[in-house]
């Protein structure tokens, strides 16, 4: 069932971070209760939080503003909750608040303190089409509708976890460009690369990096045609540019399953994946969501 997505107290503040600096939780009670994955987290890196607790626990948490949705582990022990740090978030000491309640005890306080840790940016420029960096009055209102159209689509997520272990990449080929970057387009300061490019010859095929339900398969003016994934709990994987889209907007796909062929279409220099990973309106390091270990949380 895909529910509003009301828990966000700003979209813009979506810099969950959590760096768990392991002496500030040593420093504290309860220092196992909770563990992040990874343990070190800069902007950009979605994380994992464990709370070791049973499966009767009533479990609460925020950080930096948005609530946490907490799962039970499947098998094995606890809850986790999926959270993230958005690429652009301040870097510094934030409160992981986290609450356990235990029948009608009272709640045992695991809030700590997590350090976030800037990421490395890099910069490279660009050339496009002048079309794309000063679009016309029909092309602006293309554009405007389609803000529109995702906004509706982010606006909700399955309220539990449609993913089935770790991700996979959508390609089988190297990634060229990094996540992260300081884009420069035709000369100005465009924007910061929110995806992963991968480098994919024309028709190449293109594969669902987890299992969920396509939320959107259309032509879009800079992402081309694409195709967004809701995997549940509010994180969604984009794949743009493609020539060919073989899916359909409501379809369930496993993961694996094929999405459509890579391409050239909307704002690009050349046919390529970007592939793109969204949480809570914060975009995500693709790389670092391909490492993060999921088995033990669906
Ligand atoms: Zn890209």
């Amino acid at each position: 069932m895909r529910t509003p997505r009301f828990k966000a107290v700003s979209r813009f503040a979506v810099v969950f971070s959590c760096a768990l600096i392991l002496a500030n939780v040593q420093s504290q009670a309860e220092p196992d209760a909770v563990a992040l994955s990874p343990a070190l987290v800069e902007a950009g890196s979605p994380v994992l939080i464990h709370v070791d607790a049973p499966a009767t626990a009533k479990i609460e948490g925020d950080w930096m503003g948005r609530a946490l949705e907490f799962f039970p582990a499947r098998g094995g022990r606890g809850w986790y909750a999926l959270a993230a740090v958005d690429i652009e978030a301040a870097v510094g000491p934030s409160t992981l608040r986290i609450s356990v309640t235990v029948a009608k005890g009272a709640a045992r306080d695991l809030s700590h303190t997590v350090e976030i840790h800037a990421a490395h940016y890099r910069t490279g420029s660009l050339t496009v089409e002048p079309k794309f960096m000063e679009p016309d009055p029909e092309e602006l209102k293309r554009i405007e509708a389609e803000v529109e159209i995702k906004a509706k689509v982010y606006a909700a997520s399955a309220n539990e976890p449609l993913w089935e272990g770790n991700f996979r990449a959508p390609v089988t080929s190297a990634p060229t460009d990094s996540f992260g970057t300081r884009r420069m387009f035709n000369g100005k300061l465009a924007s910061i690369h929110k995806g992963m490019d991968f480098r994919a010859r024309m028709r190449t095929p293109v594969r669902a990096g987890n299992s969920g339900v396509v939320v959107l398969a259309r032509g879009l003016y800079y992402e081309g045609n694409c195709v967004i994934i809701d995997h549940g709990l509010g994180l969604f994987t984009l794949s743009m540019h493609l020539s060919k889209i073989n899916v359909r907007e409501g379809q369930h796909v496993a993961k694996g399953a094929l999405l459509g062929l890579s391409g050239a279409t909307g704002r690009v220099t050349g046919p390529h994946l970007h592939w793109a990973v969204r949480w809570e309106g914060a975009y995500l390091d693709p790389a670092k969501l391909l490492r993060l270990n999921l088995i033990a949380a669906r």
